[in-house]
């Protein structure tokens, strides 16, 4: 386990889209690891691949003072409802906290580290948490939904 590199924005990695993964072993267990790791040192509600420069379709998250640690592969909002808006920011764009338009309830498909499909369900913080690291594997920051008011 290893505490790794955070890339920034301006940083052409954070813009591209991330791919599947399709092997689920030893190497991917390590890297789930290793960002789980990263996100609790630099005190973070979620991290996805592309952060720490690795392009495949992965996220981790974490609630309630770290008690909860989800971890998604391959993740797709299968159900959107309602609209909630609130500040965010992201450990990429160090500084900036603006608002941003989420659905208020998301459901989304993924699988584990070993493959088996999971099913998460978001209220609030945690479905902008979700759609905020699932925009992060198609090379989308917050940044770019800001709401202007
Ligand atoms: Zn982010």
């Amino acid at each position: 386990m290893a505490i790794r590199k955070i890339y920034q924005v301006g940083d052409d990695t954070l813009r591209q889209v991330s791919k599947p993964v399709t092997e689920f072993d030893d190497k991917l267990s390590a890297l789930m690891d290793d960002m789980i790791d990263t996100l609790i040192y630099a005190d973070g509600a979620g991290l996805a691949a592309p952060q720490v420069g690795v392009l495949k379709r992965i996220f981790v998250a974490t609630f309630d003072g770290g008690s909860t640690i989800v971890e998604a592969v391959n993740p797709v909002i299968v159900k959107a409802k309602g609209k909630r808006v609130a500040a965010e920011g992201c450990l990429s764009v160090p500084n900036i906290h603006d608002k941003v338009e989420r659905p208020r309830h998301v459901v989304v498909h993924a699988y584990d580290r070993h493959g088996n499909p999971i099913e998460l369900k978001g209220d609030g913080f945690a479905a902008a948490c979700f759609c905020h690291e699932i925009d992060h594997l198609d090379g989308v920051l917050f940044t770019d939904k800001t709401v202007k008011k």
